[in-house]
Formats: structure tokens, C-alpha cells, sequence
């Protein structure tokens, strides 16, 4: 098991100051949730489980028993899996359930899932009763290797993402990653989208990782996976701790998610994020190569990388005017001039503020 450090508020004003907490990243530590409560200090105090329809049969029970062997009263609360219930419907249902179970100020939540429930459990510890304690166990790649990391919690609201949160950072993430086997082959693709990420903006040797082990990522081999995971952390956690309340240095993360939201969002969702994140990192690669930030080999890597990940290399969907609104109408847009994270060889990145729509159009036709 490896045990990384999340610190907030070092260099920030309003944050709290020293207050950090622990990423526990390992095998089999849903059996061992209720020792390591009690070892981070809560003892025999009410617990309650919020998880999804899916994660609930998987994972629920055996969580619940260890919590229940170190003496805690322990309650399980879901809903349905799926974007649809990140709502502030469901955020009242889950206050109202509270209530009745007589949660206090003192119960800890256990958002158990993927980054859906680690958002709205999160949205829902950060209001309930001004805030209790949240300790967040993500069991999806992307859940893992990156929302639970950040104290971003949110809910949806109409054709609003995340529109509705606010920052609440959890005491304690337990990533066990022998949850990660039974996501899909799909699902596994899907969260390895942001990890390449970090390693194409944030760290050429995590790059060089991620090609060698590709192979050994998708069959999911523990020692990897955890070292995978372990580094994502790491490498989120730096972005986060230089600006934990989003205003600067996280913009950085956006590589690959200017078009990227814009073919998610033209597809109506059937591209799905990390897909979309994909064929995105890829568009700003040639992008980056255009503005001579990147050379043609590297963007061949990324392209290699990606593809043996088992991620979309090029948009498969129609490109219409209605797509390049949807770039124009993203807020990284400034009286035109459209902001790109981009890569500067492998490992580093640069804020670009001044991308003129037309030089994406003509990075997307070159490929057609
Ligand atoms: P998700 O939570 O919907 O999970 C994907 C699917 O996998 C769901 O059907 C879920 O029930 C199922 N599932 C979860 N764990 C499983 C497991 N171990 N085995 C089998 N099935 C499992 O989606 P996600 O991709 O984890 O997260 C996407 C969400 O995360 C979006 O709502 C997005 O907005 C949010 N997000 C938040 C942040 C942040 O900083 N807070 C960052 C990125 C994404």
C-alpha cells in the first residue's frame, strides 16, 4: 500500500492553513475500511455508506462488515447509477434519509463509487448539517486517478454540469484498487484517458511508464495499476496544492478538453468522456505541432499511446458549424481568442491564449 499526502492551503489565502490529508492507494482495503477509520482517529462513531445501484451489490456488504468488526453503526444509503442523478433532487433525498437515520455532525460519509457518487456524496457531506467529515473510497480509474483528488463536489442542474458546488476536501481517499476489476474493458479505456494526460503535461518519464505497460494496465496487474494510480495522485495532487481553488495553475489539466467537451456534447454523450478526452488530446497535439510546441514524433507517441490504450484516435463524429460554437461557446474563450493547454514537448505544458478558430479548423481538416 502506498500513502501519498494531499496539503492544502500552503500558499492560499482563505485556505485553511497546514490542513492536509491522506491518499491510502492498495489492495484490499475495502476488508480493512474499519481499522483504518479507527487508526485515523474515528472511533465508534455512525457511518454512512453512500454508493450507486451498480457499485452497491459489488462492494457495499464487505465494506460495511469490516466497518461493523471495528464497532461502527453503520448505514447504506444509494441511488441510481448514472449522470442523471448528480441532481439536487437526489442531494434532498439523500438530506432527507439523513435525517431520518439521525445522522450528526460527527457521522462520517463514505462516498463509495465512481466519480458520480464521489461528486454528489461529496456535494452532499459539504452542506449537510454546514458539513461532517468525508472520506472518499472512488472505485473507477478516473474516480482513482482523478476527481477524488481536488475537493471539487458538485451536482448538475438542468443542462448545467457541475454548475451547482462547491470545494470540500475529503479526511481521508481509500483508493483499493482490486475494485478497478470489475469496471468493463470500455470503462478501463475510459478513465486511462486523464492518466495519460498527466504524463503527456506533467511527467515524460510517467509517459515512458505508461507505454511500456500498457498491456499490463489493461489486465489490470496490481503492482502496476497501484503504481499507476499512486502516480496520478501525486501529480494531481501538486496542480491542486498550487491552487486549490481552481483560479490559475489547474487550467493546465484542460489539455485535451477544449474539443474534447465539444465532441462530447455534439455526440450527445455517446462519445463518452475519456473517449472524447482522447480524440481532444490528440486535435490539440497536431494543434501544439502547428504552433511548433511539439514535434511530429511526439504527437505519433501520444497518438501510439492512446491507441494502445484502447481510446478513439481520431473525432468519429460530424464536425459542423454547431462544433466549432461549442468550442467558441466554452469558457476558455476570450474575445475570440480561444485558451489551449498545450504540450511542449513530452512532459511539460504551456497556457496558449491567443488559438484563432480557424487554425482549428484547419488541424481538424488536415486529418479528414
Ligand atoms: P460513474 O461514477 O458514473 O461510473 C461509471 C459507471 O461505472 C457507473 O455505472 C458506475 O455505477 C459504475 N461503477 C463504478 N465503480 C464500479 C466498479 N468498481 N465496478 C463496476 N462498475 C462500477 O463515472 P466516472 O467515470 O467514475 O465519473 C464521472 C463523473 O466524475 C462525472 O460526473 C464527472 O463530472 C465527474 N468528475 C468530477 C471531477 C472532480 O474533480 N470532482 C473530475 C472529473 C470528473
Amino acid at each position: 500500500m502506498q500513502t501519498l499526502k494531499v496539503r492544502l492551503g500552503i500558499e492560499q489565502q482563505n485556505a485553511v492553513p497546514n490542513r492536509h490529508y491522506d491518499v491510502l492507494v492498495g489492495s484490499g482495503l475495502l476488508e480493512q475500511g474499519g481499522s483504518i477509520l479507527a487508526r485515523y482517529g474515528w472511533v465508534k462513531t455512525k457511518a454512512v455508506i453512500i454508493t450507486d445501484s451498480n457499485v452497491k451489490p459489488l462492494y457495499s456488504s464487505v465494506l460495511q462488515q469490516s466497518l461493523w468488526s471495528s464497532g461502527y453503526e453503520v448505514a447504506i444509503l444509494d441511488f441510481p447509477a448514472g449522470e442523471a442523478a448528480k441532481s439536487l433532487e437526489s442531494a434532498a433525498r439523500l438530506y432527507t434519509e439523513l435525517t431520518d437515520i439521525k445522522a450528526e455532525r460527527n457521522t462520517v460519509i463514505l462516498a463509495l463509487g465512481g466519480g458520480v457518487v464521489g461528486d454528489l456524496a461529496g456535494f452532499v457531506a459539504a452542506t449537510y448539517l454546514r458539513g461532517v467529515p468525508l472520506v472518499q473510497i472512488p472505485t473507477t480509474i478516473l474516480a482513482q486517478c482523478d476527481s477524488s483528488i481536488g475537493g471539487k463536489v458538485a451536482v448538475n442542474h438542468g443542462q448545467l454540469k457541475n454548475k451547482i458546488g462547491t470545494f470540500y476536501q475529503p479526511r481521508l481517499t481509500i483508493s483499493d484498487i482490486n475494485t478497478l476489476a470489475t469496471l468493463s474493458a470500455r470503462e478501463i479505456s475510459d478513465g486511462l484517458a486523464e492518466v495519460i494526460k498527466y504524463g503527456i503535461i506533467l511527467d515524460s518519464d510517467f509517459f515512458d511508464y505508461l507505454e511500456k505497460y500498457t498491456g499490463k494496465i489493461r489486465a489490470l496487474d496490481a503492482d502496476i495499476v497501484e503504481t499507476m494510480v499512486a502516480k496520478s495522485v501525486e501529480l494531481k495532487t501538486t496542480i491542486v496544492e498550487q491552487d486549490v481553488f481552481d483560479v490559475g495553475t489547474r487550467n493546465i489539466l484542460n489539455y485535451g478538453h477544449t474539443i474534447g467537451h465539444a465532441v462530447e456534447s455534439a455526440s450527445e454523450m455517446t462519445v463518452w468522456h475519456g473517449e472524447a478526452v482522447a480524440m481532444g488530446m490528440i486535435a490539440e497535439a497536431r494543434l501544439a505541432n502547428k504552433l511548433g510546441m511539439l514535434s511530429k514524433t511526439e504527437v505519433g507517441r501520444i497518438t501510439s499511446l492512446i491507441s494502445a490504450a484502447g481510446l478513439p484516435t481520431e473525432i468519429n463524429i460530424k464536425i459542423s458549424d454547431m462544433f466549432y460554437d461549442l468550442i467558441q461557446r466554452d469558457k476558455k474563450v476570450n474575445q475570440g481568442k480561444i485558451k489551449f493547454a498545450l504540450p511542449q514537448g513530452i512532459g511539460k505544458v504551456t497556457m496558449v491564449n491567443d488559438v484563432q478558430i480557424e487554425q482549428i479548423k484547419q488541424v481538424l481538416a488536415d486529418k479528414r
